[in-house]
This record gives structure tokens, C-alpha cells and sequence, in this order.
């Protein structure tokens, strides 16, 4: 079965009355080559489980099947699921659970099924709820590899930013906590049943094995990001002192202890500046 073919998207949901939900994120893909690549290119460890996250009709999922030892996948959507098994009848090693994947509970997931393998992440992402699923990923303390993801090139690009770029953010910082990111291959928006407004990219992120950076807060570190990105036209000292308990002569004293300009704003802090940062403030309360 073709499930890349648009007539056989719309004759398999058909058959069990369903339809494609834009409430879902639901844009299939419809060029084979594209699932692929994703499954050759999402980790280089065989013996690996693969969660995927929204399978839909299960065109990713076969690839990844083919490749991995272990495939979950976790689907919101219970229409689906008569589809799946037809879908997936002759592929043993995945396991389908139809789930929304922000309430599963993923370190239980893992613990599950991956019995010992090395487990990583492998999504054409709901665009609706792209960050809070990356963050759900990473905050979840479950040790992935690695996390491949299609989402928006805009996004893509967000992610995959330099400190100082225009399209450095507040997720780009976290990221840099976690691991390195690149940007895998761009996605045409003709590539997908129904086209998205924008074209697409796929992501991947190499999970670091052990935290590269340590700071001594981490609370504190996280709430310096998001307060240099919530007012991220304000010079970081306004930006810090606005949101958290310290005085704009503290936050200088700490940039000026690390070498950095007082004027400096935060899309110029890199993860390691902002640990950096965290450490100085932490030291001065004291
Ligand atoms: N993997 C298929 C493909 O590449 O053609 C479908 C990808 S489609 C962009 C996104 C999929 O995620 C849909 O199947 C949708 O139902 C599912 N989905 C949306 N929100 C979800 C959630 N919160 N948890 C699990 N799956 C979700």
C-alpha cells in the first residue's frame, strides 16, 4: 500500500469515515522519499526504539520499522487507529498507543518498552504544539539520543540560531543546555496532504550524555533566559531586573565580572554565557 499516495490517504480514511483534522496538525506527507530520509537520518544506532509521535496513517512509522528494532508511536487521534492496524498489520515490532502525547507519562513509556536499547525521538510534529512537545521531550528526564523533528522552516531556523542571529530565542538558549542542533534538510509545503501555509524543515538534536553546562542554579539559569527573551528589546540588565529580585548594579557588577558590556541584551548570550551569568548572579547573593 502507497500510503504517500493522496487517493489511498483519502480511500483509508474513508473507509473508516474519517477525515483529515486541521485541530491535529494533520498534513500527511505525500512523497515517499521524504519519510525515508527522515528514518535514515533520525540516529545512527540500529538497535535502537524509536518513539514517534503522531503516526497518522503510519507512512514514517514503516520506514522506521524497517530500520530500528523497536517502534512506539503515540497517536492522538482514535480514528486512526483502525487505520494503523491495517497499516501496520505486517510490521511486528511497532507498538501503536493512542494517547495525546503531552499526558503520557513518557519516562514510564521508555521504561516499558525499550527494554535497555538506546531510545530516540523521530516526528512529522503537530505544528500547533511544536515547543511545548520539544519541551515535554526534553524536560521529561528521559535520556534520548536524539530528538528529529519536521516542524515550520521558520521555526527550524529559530531552533538551529546562533547567538547574536535575529532568530535566537529563548528556545534556542534552552536548547543549547541539552544538546547541538542542526537543521537536516528543508520540505516544500507541496510535499504534504493538505499544503501548509509554509514550507518545512527537518531538525536534529544530539541530546548531550552528560550536561555540558552545570550551572550552580538551575532554576535561576532557566528564569534568566526567559527574562531575557520576554523583553528582548530592553538591555538584559532592565530586562533581569524587571522580572527577577536583582538590582540593575548586581546584574551589571555580574556582566562586568564575565567580561561582557553592560548594554549587552540577551539574544547575544550564548548557553554557556547564560550559565555563566546564572553562577556570577548566584554568588553575588550570597
Ligand atoms: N506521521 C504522519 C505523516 O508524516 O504523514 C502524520 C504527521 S501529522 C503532521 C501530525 C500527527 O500528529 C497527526 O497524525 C495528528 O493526529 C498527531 N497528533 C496531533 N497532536 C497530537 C498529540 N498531542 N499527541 C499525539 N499525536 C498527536
Amino acid at each position: 500500500m502507497e500510503l504517500c499516495n493522496p487517493s489511498v490517504i483519502r480511500s483509508l480514511l474513508g473507509e473508516e469515515g474519517t477525515h483529515l483534522k486541521k485541530a491535529y496538525g494533520q498534513n500527511f506527507l505525500i512523497r515517499p522519499e521524504v519519510p525515508a530520509r527522515i528514518a535514515d537520518d533520525c540516529t545512527d544506532e540500529p538497535h535502537s526504539m524509536i518513539l514517534e509521535i503522531g503516526p497518522g496513517i503510519g507512512c514514517l512509522t514503516q520506514e522506521l520499522s524497517a530500520r530500528y528494532d523497536r517502534v512506539v508511536a503515540v497517536e492522538i487521534d482514535t480514528s486512526l487507529l483502525p487505520i494503523l492496524d491495517k497499516t501496520l498489520a505486517d510490521f511486528s515490532n511497532v507498538t501503536v498507543i493512542n494517547e495525546d502525547v503531552m499526558k503520557v507519562d513518557l519516562a514510564a513509556l521508555v521504561g516499558e518498552y525499550s527494554e535497555g536499547r538506546p531510545v530516540s525521538v523521530c516526528a512529522n510534529l503537530p505544528y500547533y504544539i511544536t515547543t511545548p512537545i520539544l519541551m515535554a521531550l526534553l524536560e521529561s528526564g528521559v535520556a534520548f539520543r536524539s530528538i528529529t523533528v519536521m516542524v515550520q522552516a521558520e521555526v527550524a531556523t529559530r531552533l538551529c540560531a546562533r547567538a547574536g542571529d535575529s532568530d535566537y530565542g529563548a528556545i534556542t538558549a534552552v536548547l543549547g543546555y541539552y544538546g547541538e542542533t542542526r537543521r537536516l534538510f528543508t520540505v516544500g509545503a507541496s510535499s504534504f496532504l493538505p499544503p501548509p501555509k509554509v514550507n518545512s524543515a527537518v531538525v536534529r538534536i544530539d541530546l548531550y550524555d552528560r550536561p555540558r553546562y552545570v550551572p550552580k542554579d538551575k532554576k535561576l539559569f532557566f528564569s534568566l533566559i526567559r527574562a531575557a527573551f520576554e523583553m528582548r528589546r530592553k538591555t538584559l540588565v532592565n530586562a533581569i531586573s524587571a522580572k527577577l529580585p536583582y538590582t540593575k548594579e548586581q546584574i551589571s557588577e555580574a556582566l562586568r565580572s564575565l567580561g561582557l558590556p553592560e548594554q549587552i541584551r540577551g539574544e547575544r548570550l550564548s548557553t554557556a554565557d547564560f550559565c555563566a551569568l546564572a553562577d556570577a548572579l548566584s554568588e553575588l547573593a550570597k
